[in-house]
């Protein structure tokens, strides 16, 4: 396989999965963005539509560019239609049972070259690369949210990952103007084992009165720092991805210090995901910004 990547698939076109997409088309790669649904598609292609005319008001692109990126979109919601991609991130829901299914189906439909990386934010990498008779060509490849913005991409090597895998995907990190870090396959990785404890210790501090959304967000901007409030990331994560990391985080080490708050399940279950859903911490309904 070629050393530059040119072409890669996207599984999922949510929040991440668009934002990959935009990223990777933005930069010239063709892109085959996949989801269950033409609707979901469509919605991902609105969005990046619509992220990518900001781009033009501000005079970041030209319209020309602004076509140009839009054209190298593909979608499909046949894994299949990935066979010619040299890689497929997959950026599905943070559910263990749906990531292998969709790890065993790319392994039987894909050509034996194509590396198969995840956008997981906690699950062992390991679990997928056994799910498939590759494993030395699985990878995570967590960006972080959003995923055109954020300049990090955390490199994430399973015990079985080879060299060829890492490298190619590094240098792929690199390409999309990321600044990756390599690290071992361990859950939540370095950024969230040690953000999403925080994030969940805010939520605490709200459910026990210490202070109201605003506060506690004003507290750690002002105090520590950190140019966004700890429940304002966490309803632009989305809930219900923030109780699926402290879940996953809490089964695989089994220490009572990263159980999720019960405030961010209730949420979760009142269907207050945060910035997707228009409510969570914060109303979005009156900014139109889902
Ligand atoms: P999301 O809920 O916004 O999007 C998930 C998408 O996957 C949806 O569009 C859904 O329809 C699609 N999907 C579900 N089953 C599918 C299937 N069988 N085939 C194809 N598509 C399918 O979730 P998200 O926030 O984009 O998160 C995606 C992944 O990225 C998760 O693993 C998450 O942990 C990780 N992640 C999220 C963030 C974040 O801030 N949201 C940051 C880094 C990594």
């Amino acid at each position: 396989m070629s050393n530059k990547i040119i072409s890669i698939g996207i599984i999922g076109s949510g929040t991440m999965g668009s934002g990959i997409a935009q990223l990777a088309a933005s930069r010239g790669l063709d892109v085959i963005l996949i989801d269950i649904s033409d609707e979901l598609l469509q919605k991902a292609l609105s969005l990046i539509n619509k992220n990518l005319n900001r781009l033009l008001q501000k005079e970041t692109i030209t319209e020309n560019e602004l076509n140009k990126i839009l054209t190298r979109i593909k979608t499909s919601t046949e894994l299949v239609d990935l066979i010619n991609t040299q890689i497929v991130i997959e950026a599905v829901s943070e559910k263990l049972d749906l990531k292998k299914k969709i790890f065993i189906d790319l392994d039987e439909q894909l050509n034996d070259e194509t590396i198969l990386a995840s956008n997981t934010s906690t699950f062992p990498i390991i679990e997928l690369a056994m799910s498939t008779s590759r494993p030395e060509k699985v990878i995570g490849i967590h960006f972080f949210n959003p995923a055109p913005i954020m300049k990090l991409v955390e490199i994430v090597n399973s015990i079985v990952t080879s060299k060829k895998t890492t490298d190619l995907s590094y240098n792929l990190a690199l390409s999309l103007g990321k600044e990756p870090i390599i690290t071992k396959d361990s859950p939540g990785f370095i950024v969230n084992r040690i953000l999403f404890p925080m994030i969940n210790e805010a939520v605490f501090a709200l459910s026990e009165g210490l202070g109201s959304a605003e506060d506690i967000d004003n507290a750690m901007k002002l105090g520590t720092n950190q140019p966004i409030g700890p429940l304002a990331l966490t309803d632009l994560i989305g809930l219900d991805v923030s109780l699926d990391i402290m879940d996953t985080l809490f089964n695989e080490f089994k220490d009572s210090k990263y159980r999720a708050a019960p405030l961010l399940r209730q949420m979760v279950r009142a269907g207050k995901l945060g910035r997707k859903s228009g409510t969570g911490f914060f109303n979005y309904s009156h900014t139109g910004d889902k």
